[in-house]
């Protein structure tokens, strides 16, 4: 009989906009009771913007623009992409770069005129391990609180800028968290993002846990350690960085504007880059399966 259900089930799926890859995770979205979502560009639009930026003694904003850009230079993060913009608002115009390296879920880095340059969050402050002037770490409780993220601008090892990045959350998201709560489902949150964004984020979603400055080669241990506390878990992500936890969930959905690699590891892709199709994913499945009995 299964063959027959998940026969229903993925047609029913592919006309609601959803593109199965794997056809028995269809089946087992019914016995979800974990869903777990990337932050940046899946419940937030992923369009940040540099709406503040502060700086050090001696270093004037566009100075730190044109570094910060002229890192950024090659990097496709959104937040490099930010970065380009602000500088190009301003006509601060970029130098050349040499040596860029990005960071997987830490930042980048070049040398630009001699100097080693790293521009980047959280995760790369505490690996380079210089120490955070105070007037940068103010400005950056002070972005932290309003759930901007900060990055900072790190000239020969020591932060000389940082700069606030707002995201906005989507309109949909809340409905989501709100629908597979009253499905039964736990939500959690898993991200790159520094505690205090991912926590500002959280409560205003409601989300019930929050995984936050998770490297990309630790997402996925975050998904094993919540499926061996037994529970069934759905990874919902768009980047490049979510591609081992989506593979690892016993789900793994992508959203439709996602990178390839990410669409490639997911059983499930949300063509229509709705997150709450999540939520039609579930009932989908919990209604075809009531059918089959
Ligand atoms: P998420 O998990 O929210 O999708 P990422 O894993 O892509 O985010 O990035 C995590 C963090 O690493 C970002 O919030 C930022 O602090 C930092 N980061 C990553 N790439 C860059 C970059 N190119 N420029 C600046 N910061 C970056
Ligand atoms: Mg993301």
């Amino acid at each position: 009989a299964i063959p027959l259900v998940v026969a229903i089930n993925t047609s029913l799926a592919a006309r609601n906009g959803m593109l199965v890859r794997d056809r028995i995770a269809m089946e087992r979205a019914r016995t979800l009771d974990t869903v777990v979502f990337d932050k940046t560009g899946t419940l937030t639009e992923g369009e940040q913007g540099v709406v503040d930026i502060e700086t050090v003694d001696g270093v004037s904003d566009e100075t730190a623009l044109r570094l910060a850009a002229t890192v950024e230079g090659d990097s496709e993060h959104m937040i490099a992409q930010a970065v380009r913009e602000a500088a190009d608002e301003r006509d601060v115009s970029r130098g050349a770069a040499t040596e860029f390296e990005a960071l997987k879920g830490r930042g980048a880095r070049a040398t630009v005129d001699g100097e080693r340059i790293h521009v980047g969050g959280p995760n790369l402050l505490s690996e380079l391990e210089g120490d955070v002037p105070a007037a940068l770490e103010r400005f950056a409780d002070r972005a932290g609180e309003n759930a901007q993220t900060v990055v900072y601008l790190v000239r020969e090892g020591d932060p000389i800028a940082a700069f606030a990045l707002a995201d906005v959350i989507r309109e949909e998201s809340y409905r989501v968290v709100d629908a597979l709560h009253e499905l039964g489902l736990e939500v959690a949150m898993l991200t790159g993002d520094s505690e205090d964004v991912a926590h500002a984020v959280a409560a205003d979603l409601g989300i019930d846990t929050v995984f936050a400055e998770v490297l990309p080669e630790d997402k996925d241990e975050k998904i094993t350690e919540l499926r061996e506390q037994g529970k069934s878990v759905a990874m919902v992500g768009d980047g490049v960085n979510d591609a081992p936890a989506l593979t690892r969930a016993d789900i793994g959905i992508a959203i439709g504007s996602g990178t390839d690699v990410a669409v490639q590891s997911a059983d499930i892709i949300l063509v229509q880059n709705n997150p709450m199709d999540v939520v039609r994913l579930v009932k989908l499945s919990r209604a075809s399966y009531r059918k089959m009995q």
